[in-house]
């Protein structure tokens, strides 16, 4: 990343005035949350066909493999902290620059760090909830979690019901929700400013979020480690961690008070 790059994003935020962020795993990794793609990442250690909705839905053996994942899993994403580029997305949004954040991600984090529910639109769901598929009940995946940790493979709702639980994320396999894709593709393409952050922008159709984005006008900003096939379409490219990088930026733009 050279300065010239920072100056070019910060000149792009200053006179962008309505800005749509689109982050992947890679704004949460330096949560410690690891992302798919990278060497040591999840897919190095499991096989996502074996993670499908269908296998999910199809046999208990299937549910039962599922949540042995998710056992592991879920404490990482309880345990992890917003970072500087969370926080920096949050500072675009008291600036009155931010419209929303579409994200990949599941971990709840850019709300944590305080963007408001309306302001992050979830394309893949959301991994702190579950819900009953039989009664809709929703549970916390915290609760989910005690069951798991007391020894229970795969949780049911409370009876009656005893229908099946399922996390509040979008599986491999499952329909993408309707609601949040005309949301999310209706806000990007209203956008001035699109800044991807810590996407490697392979899965789709949430990566056609920028490809709206630039079709409606807006300019393109890709912030990311490695690089990405949609590179060649953006008006600036920075290889740079998510958090050093956003918050070099803000920084300039609202500067943080010294501290006495
Ligand atoms: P990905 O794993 O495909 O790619 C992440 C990208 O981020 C990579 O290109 C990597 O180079 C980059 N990256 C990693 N650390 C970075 C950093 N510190 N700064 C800048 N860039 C960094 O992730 P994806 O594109 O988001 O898509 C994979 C799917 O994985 C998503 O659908 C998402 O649902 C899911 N996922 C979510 C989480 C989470 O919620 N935190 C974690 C892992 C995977």
């Amino acid at each position: 990343m050279s300065g010239a790059d920072l100056e070019r994003l910060t000149d792009l935020i200053s006179t962008a005035r309505r800005i749509v962020a689109f982050t992947g795993a890679g704004v949460s990794t330096e949560s410690g949350i690891p992302d798919f793609r990278s060497p040591g990442g999840v897919w190095d250690r499991f096989d996502p066909n074996e993670f499908t909705f269908q296998n999910f839905m199809a046999t208990e053996g299937g549910r039962r493999r599922y949540w042995e994942l998710g056992r592991t899993t879920f404490p990482v994403i309880r345990r992890a902290e917003p970072n500087p580029a969370h926080h920096a997305l949050v500072t675009l949004w008291r600036l009155g620059k931010l419209d929303c954040v579409i994200t990949q991600n599941i971990d709840n984090l850019h709300q944590r760090a305080g963007l408001p529910e309306d302001r992050v639109i979830e394309l893949h769901g959301n991994a702190t909830r579950a819900r009953c598929l039989s009664c809709e009940r929703p549970y916390e995946r915290e609760r989910v979690q005690e069951w798991l940790e007391a020894g229970v493979a795969v949780p049911l709702c409370d009876p009656p019901c005893g229908g099946i639980i399922k996390p509040r994320t979008i599986m491999f396999g499952e329909a993408m929700p309707r609601r949040e894709m005309e949301e999310a593709e209706r806000r990007a393409r209203a956008a001035d400013l699109f800044l991807v952050v810590g996407s490697s922008l392979v899965v789709y159709p949430a990566a056609y979020m920028p490809l709206h984005a630039r079709d409606a006008g807006a300019t393109l900003a890709i912030v990311n480690l490695t690089d990405t096939p949609h590179d060649g379409e953006a008006d600036l490219v920075i290889r740079g961690s998510a958090a050093a990088v956003l918050a070099q930026v803000t920084d300039r733009i609202a500067p943080r008070p010294a501290s006495r």
